[in-house]
């Protein structure tokens, strides 16, 4: 039976209380392993050795030699690609084609992208003159943050856990990592790698277990974690955020979404079908980017309705290793069970299902699985919980719009503010929109295409800072004034 353990100054250690539990295979409901709950126990000894780090070698070394091991940290990623994939789709049951694309590569790019970064980041400088008319300098420096407490989600887990590794570990913090505890392997599996790439004992240490009254509670009520990031539900947040008041420490939020697609009539309609295809069922629709509310002008919308449905039902439900597959199951049992109350939810308010609604026939060996149809409703009311609220399962809601004006209203209407997609050939009517969506990100004709220079974040209720190019290094370092009198 596979065993996974905490990773804590260089070492796989278990938990002194021996508690364990299931990691369970969405795609078929079968046992993979166990997994070690840490303890205030564990969470301290990886603080502490976090501590000691910042304090030891890694503090102590160049810029240079920092990005060279970070370097090599992705490289090791790459040259165990298979081994991370084989983990990634066992946890999550995603399909194999889009876990090689985006979690595994993307995942060890994001070590190599901060690593070069922080070696060209200016700092500014500036003169002043003083009464004695000798003058001063001010010149600023960045220095590490100290020691990170990184929480992740599990929709994406590599991914989005080594978005805020990467950069952290690039500007010389250390870091105690509490993957979710529906996807501990991948974060349990890099330890390895950074032993092997050269990162010192303590530099990068993970805690397995759950969120309240377990390891992520206990990493969030420790006193002596310098800052907190976090990617996860905004409930979620706003307890980070309260543990993290607790000796004004820093937290850098990113939560949910309920992200509006507008689709205007003079959109190029192959375009806006495959984007908004992507953007609502990718992931089995487990992307906090993804679209969940579709408004499409007037004359166009019974078309756009019936050529998404098509592309819906086109869509390949299977296993990881079936080649065909681009829609696998939801993360757990638990999360489709959440997913299906909205599908009746969707029925009780009145909705039209064009498609979907349900559970799949699955061969016998995947029955346990956590499967759900892809869905698409019409009909329902703008305050309808399956039009508010953020379901995280494939499915969304098409409505109709009659002017810009509300296209524009609609898409601000909740307190989220975290993506939008706008399809339309006007570049006028695309930049005027674009510049009063009320969102973190707005793509125009695309989706989920990211340049991981540029700011990414939420507004209003999906997030609080930006990470991302410079402005990782924003939250990652603290800024320091030093000021000569001449
Ligand atoms: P979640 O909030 O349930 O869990 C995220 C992490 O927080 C897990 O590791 C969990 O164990 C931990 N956690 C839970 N309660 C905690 C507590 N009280 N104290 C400390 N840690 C705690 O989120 P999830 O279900 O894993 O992920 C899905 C959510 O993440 C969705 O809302 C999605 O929109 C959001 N998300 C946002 C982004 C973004 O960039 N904005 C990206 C991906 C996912």
């Amino acid at each position: 039976m596979k065993e996974i353990k905490h990773y804590i100054n260089g070492e796989y250690v278990g938990s002194a209380s021996g508690r364990m539990f299931d990691n369970i295979n969405p795609a078929n409901g079968k046992l993979i392993g166990r997994v070690h709950e840490a303890g205030e126990a564990e969470v301290d000894a990886a603080v502490k050795a976090a501590r000691a780090a910042l304090k030891g070698p890694w503090g102590k070394m160049t810029l240079d030699e920092r990005s060279a091991i970070l370097h090599r940290v992705a490289d090791g990623i790459n040259a165990r690609f298979e081994e991370f994939l084989d983990a990634e789709c066992l946890d999550t049951g995603k399909p194999r084609s889009m876990a090689s694309h985006i979690d595994i590569p993307r995942g060890a790019a994001n070590f190599k992208v901060f690593a070069d970064m922080v070696k060209s980041v200016p700092t500014e400088s500036f003169e002043m003159p003083t009464p004695d008319g000798t003058g001063a300098i001010n010149y600023a420096v960045r220095r590490p943050k100290g020691v990170i407490g990184v929480i992740s989600p599990w929709n994406l887990p590599l991914l989005l856990m080594t978005w805020k590794v990467g950069p952290a570990l690039a500007c010389g913090n250390t870091v105690v990592v509490k993957p979710s505890e529906e996807t501990p392997t991948t974060t349990a599996m890099l330890g390895e790698v950074m032993k092997e790439a050269g990162v010192p004992d303590g530099v990068f240490n993970v805690v397995q277990g759950f969120g309240g009254n377990s390891a992520g509670a206990f990493l969030t009520a420790h006193p002596d974690v310098d800052a907190y990031t976090f990617t996860g539900e905004t409930g979620t947040g706003e307890l980070i955020m309260q543990a993290a008041a607790k000796g004004i420490r820093d937290a850098s939020l990113e939560l949910g979404g309920k992200n509006a697609g507008l689709v205007f009539a003079d959109c190029d309609m192959d375009k806006a079908i495959e984007g908004t295809l992507r953007s609502a069922f990718a992931n089995c629709g487990q992307v906090c980017l993804g679209t969940e509310r579709v408004y499409v002008e007037r004359p166009i919308f019974d078309e756009f309705v019936a050529r998404l449905k098509q592309g819906a039902e086109d869509l390949v439900i299977g296993p990881p290793d079936n080649p065909a597959s681009n829609l696998g199951p939801l993360v757990s049992l638990k999360q489709r069970e959440k997913v299906l109350s909205y599908y009746q939810k969707a029925v009780d308010d009145g909705a039209t299902v064009v498609t979907g609604g349900g559970v799949p026939d699955m061969p016998e060996e995947l029955a346990g699985g956590a499967w759900v149809q892809p869905t698409i409703w019409t009909g329902l009311a703008d305050d309808s919980a399956v039009v508010t609220d953020e379901i995280f399962g494939p499915c969304c809601h098409i409505r109709p719009f009659d002017t810009e004006e509300e296209a524009i209203e609609l898409a601000n209407s909740l307190p989220y503010g975290l993506a939008s997609a706008i399809w339309t050939e006007n570049t006028s009517r695309a930049h005027r929109v674009a510049g009063q969506i009320e969102a973190g990100i707005i793509w125009v004709n695309s989706w989920f295409l990211r340049d991981l220079r540029t700011a990414f974040g939420g507004s209003k209720q999906s997030g609080i800072g930006r990470e991302g190019g410079v402005h990782s290094l924003e939250f990652y370092t603290e800024m320091k004034n030093i000021c000569i009198k001449l």
